[in-house]
């Protein structure tokens, strides 16, 4: 493996760069690092400098079948889905105690190729990727099938078998927590893995992997290929000896992916998608805490969260006032160097999603919405956005309608509880939303009237390891994280066995 070591423009004192090399750039199929079957590799960039950092092995359909034949063989001659369920958590704890054990490394790895802010990737996404698989390893012992009453002559129970070998795609906006959304589980139910990660983020997978390894898990069940999406991913989606896929990304690729699934060997899919994810703001909400809040929820991660709250419906009383407060809040964001202390944003993953961006923030103000602050890009090189508030948003202006997924906030104005509920809930989308009220019966309205899988009340973004996540509509198919998780990594099975002597007969 390459070896290539962090360098910056930063001043050292203002910074803080823990050392980190990039020694992981190959597939890692069945135990082993290895290049791409076609030799080729990929650059992969850091969005502060556009610099490329490391070539990465660029898989295509035939790593991805070595990958699966590797798992199939993990899978189906063992030792994981054989080993005692005691021991694949032991793996499962090591491997969180090896993370923690290297949180700024792993963290300064994963700002280097996202551009996220190095204090959140080490004080929160880190220690959520060692929280997951302890959370997980707890779950692996207790996954037991049921008794089921059955009257008469047969004594029936279910086992909860691993569904096999899965497949796994992920995004780009959270690489380090999507591969423990995904794998935690799947590996605490016994399942075999192979997982195509994002082209713009290839690398604290790798890293991650090795970790597993060096925890002990045994070779072929983690199996990690890098690559793009309509080659490499594609050959996974359609592979008919992958028994499950999993997926994240964009609802254009689900509905690619979900059909690939169907039309090879129609394994299960669930799907975790775009939002368009409305926060709501009642006339009796504390209105600075609502201010703060609407302004995290959307600018948290430089704005790339499928659950951003990314329609902001004010009350028409306490409008004016959250607007010019909202506005002051993003004036005095601070955007830069991810590795600097107390930046709150960094660039944006890459120049596909900055220009994009910036045409969305161009559409808001051809379509009259009033561009209360930012809207262009810093300096000129690096994917940096201003952070961007438009008010006099109106429901059919595309920026109320496509997720952006960027540092631009919309504000809506509403009058009822009635309306704000039709037009919350007019959108293909339903992965989650925020409602601010001090009154406990709007609240209530509100949460059971809004058609999302998460509605957050007086708070936003709140995730934990049992905390279910995942969309109505066209945000998705299926729940992760917490007990639901496990239900897309089993297979039931109903053992109906005739009794001899029934007693009760
Ligand atoms: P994407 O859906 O294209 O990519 C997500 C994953 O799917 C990546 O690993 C990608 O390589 C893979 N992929 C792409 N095409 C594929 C195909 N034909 N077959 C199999 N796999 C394929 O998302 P993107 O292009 O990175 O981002 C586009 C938009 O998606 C964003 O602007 C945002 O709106 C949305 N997005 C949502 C999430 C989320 O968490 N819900 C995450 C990232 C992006």
């Amino acid at each position: 493996n390459s070896i290539t070591r962090f360098s910056t423009s930063v001043a050292a004192e203002e910074a803080i760069i823990p050392p980190v090399e990039i020694a992981y750039t190959k597939h890692l199929i069945n135990g082993h690092f290895v290049d791409a079957a076609s030799g080729k590799t990929f650059p992969t960039y850091d969005p502060r400098t556009e610099e490329v950092i490391a070539h990465v092995a660029e898989g295509d359909a035939e790593d991805i079948n070595r990958a699966v034949a590797a798992a199939r063989k993990a899978f189906d001659e063992g030792p994981w889905p054989k080993m005692t369920a005691y021991e694949r958590s032991r793996i499962m704890l090591r491997f969180a105690d090896l993370v923690e054990k290297h949180n700024d490394e792993i963290a300064a790895l994963e700002t280097w190729n996202n551009g996220k802010p190095y204090e959140q990737a080490a004080t929160s996404e880190v220690p959520m990727l060692a929280r997951l698989f302890r959370y997980y390893a707890g779950w692996a012992d207790k996954i037991h099938g049921l008794t089921v009453p059955a009257d008469g002559k047969y004594h029936v129970q279910t086992l909860h078998e691993p569904i096999g070998v899965t497949g796994q795609i992920i995004p780009w906006n959270f690489p380090l927590l999507m591969f423990a959304w995904k794998v935690g589980p799947a590996l605490a139910c016994g399942n075999a893995i192979v997982i195509k990660t994002a082209e713009q983020t290839p690398l604290t997978a790798l890293y991650a992997g090795k970790l597993l390894h060096e925890a002990g898990l045994p070779p072929g069940v983690l199996n990690i290929v890098s690559g793009y999406g309509p080659t490499a991913g594609a050959a996974l989606a359609s592979h008919m000896d992958v028994d499950k896929l999993a997926f994240t990304g964009s609802t254009r690729t689900g509905k690619i992916v979900l059909e690939l699934a169907a039309r090879s060997n129609l394994k299960p899919v669930t799907l975790e998608l775009g939002g368009k994810s409305p926060f709501i703001v009642c006339e009796d909400a504390d209105i600075d805490k609502a201010v703060e809040l609407a302004h995290f929820a959307l600018f948290f991660n430089q704005g790339q969260c499928c659950c951003a709250g990314s329609r902001t419906y004010v009350h028409e009383r306490v409008y004016d006032e959250f607007v010019e407060k909202a506005k002051a809040r993003a004036v005095n964001r601070s955007v830069g160097d991810p590795f600097k202390k107390g930046v709150e944003q960094g660039p944006q993953i890459d120049s596909e999603q900055f220009r994009k961006i910036l045409k969305y923030i161009r559409s808001g103000i051809d379509s009259n919405a009033t561009l209360e602050c930012g809207g262009d890009r810093i300096g000129s090189k690096g994917y940096f956005i201003q952070p961007t508030v438009f008010s006099n948003v109106q429901d059919d202006m595309l920026i109320a309608q496509d997720e952006i997924f960027g540092p631009v906030q919309s504000i809506l104005k509403f009058k009822e509880i009635d309306e704000v509920i039709k037009r919350a809930n007019a959108t293909r989308y339903g992965l989650a939303a925020g409602v601010f009220t001090k009154n406990i019966d709007t609240a209530n309205t509100l949460t059971r009237a809004l058609k999302a899988g998460t509605v957050w009340v007086n708070c936003f973004d709140v995730f934990d390891a049992a905390i279910p996540f995942g969309g109505y509509k066209m945000s998705g198919i299926g729940r992760e994280k917490g007990v639901y998780s496990l239900n897309n990594y089993l297979q039931v099975k109903a053992v109906v066995t005739r009794l001899k002597n029934p007693a009760w007969l």
